[in-house]
């Protein structure tokens, strides 16, 4: 299974650039790097020459991934991923965020202080305030990730909840359900990374992995992306658990109650030996100021697990070892590279 396969070039309706909105007004898309630093060029993600190669090796193209979460903030779980997508395989990742996020206000207190601005009090100017707050937050949060585009669907962030029947009471299902449609459709994503939706998690994780998932499988079998699920486990313990599925959501089975890859963010960062994923991890919470509790999780989790749903069969099956061989390569074009460098220094002396 090769990526390019399945990687058609897009209708105009969800190529937009620099802030502008789509034209028909659905879906509200933001770039990563507007507006937020005065040349983005300078600073934009190079992918080393050997990761090129790597990439393109086997005719494939690099790969394409969608991001569907829930919540502003929810991109940190599968971080590291996202990272060596973007800024080793050359890859492109966008995301839809269902809500704004605007629920989360309990822990914003010291964020007051660093924004200036009244975001724990319960009233409607604050819930607008934090839900803009939150966007912005995520757009520089998207930044370091290096994702392309962000499509906000401004559904009500009703606040945290275990039941997943609380947001298909208070969103737009078909809208949400037909919008995440049209960017799998129009965009050919190869994969669909998704928050595991264990029933002890926020039940909008819950929600948005159920939608998700049954937009995707509207789609042909052979154009289906591989449609993972991720979820990290604690330092204290590394265990990632089980999950089959969801109870009373069928859609949400996953091929195996074990994770298919595990991912240590403490893995030497791009061939870097005294660096790891972790730093970009504890970037992208940082990010996350108005989330008090959130910037509790600087270096609790260590291991990024994931789980791949039934729904994207045997397309996204083939698909989804394609990116771990890709990884892989990446990886053995490093240690090249480290063996080559080590053997040029010791000539040196
Ligand atoms: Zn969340």
């Amino acid at each position: 299974m090769s990526f390019a396969a399945n990687n058609l070039k897009s209708p105009r309706r969800h190529r937009h650039r620099g802030g502008h909105e789509a034209q028909d007004g659905v879906i509200h898309s933001v770039t990563a790097n507007a507006a937020l630093w005065p040349d983005f060029s300078l600073f934009s993600p190079t992918v080393p020459e050997d990761a090129q190669t790597s990439a393109l090796a086997g005719n494939t193209a690099s790969p394409k991934m969608l991001l569907v979460n829930a919540h502003p903030d929810d991109e940190s779980e599968g971080a590291a991923l996202v990272y060596r997508i973007t800024h080793e395989l050359g890859g492109t990742v966008d995301q839809v965020v269902v809500t704004n996020g605007e629920g989360g206000n309990h822990y914003s207190a010291l964020a007051e202080a660093y924004y200036r601005l009244p975001l724990g009090a319960e009233t409607a100017g604050r819930r607008k305030l934090l839900g803009q707050i939150r966007r912005e937050e995520l757009m520089r949060s998207s930044r370091i990730l290096g994702i392309r585009h962000n499509y906000f669907l401004d559904q009500e962030d009703t606040g945290t909840t275990l039941n997943p029947a609380e947001a298909f009471n208070a969103w737009d299902i078909d809208r949400v359900r037909r919008e995440i449609r049209m960017l799998l459709q129009f965009e050919k994503y190869h994969l669909v990374l998704l928050l595991l939706p264990t029933a002890d998690t926020h039940g909008h994780h819950q929600s948005v992995a159920a939608i998700t998932l049954e937009a995707l499988a509207d789609l042909e079998p052979e154009e289906r992306p591989a449609a993972v699920g991720v979820r990290t486990a604690p330092a204290l313990t590394g265990d990632p658990g089980r999950f089959s599925g969801l109870d009373g959501y069928p859609m949400t089975r996953t091929t195996s109650a074990e994770p298919v890859w595990s991912f240590d963010r403490a893995t030497p960062l791009n061939c870097h030996p005294r660096l790891d994923y972790s730093i970009v991890v504890n970037w992208v919470i940082s990010e996350h100021k108005s989330q008090g509790l959130f910037q509790m999780e600087f270096g609790r989790r260590t291991h990024e697990h994931f789980w791949l749903f039934e729904a994207g069969g045997k397309a996204g099956e083939a698909r989804w070892r394609e990116l771990l061989r890709m990884l892989e390569r990446h990886e053995a074009s490093c240690q090249d590279t480290a063996h080559r460098q080590a053997k040029r220094q010791r000539v040196k002396h």
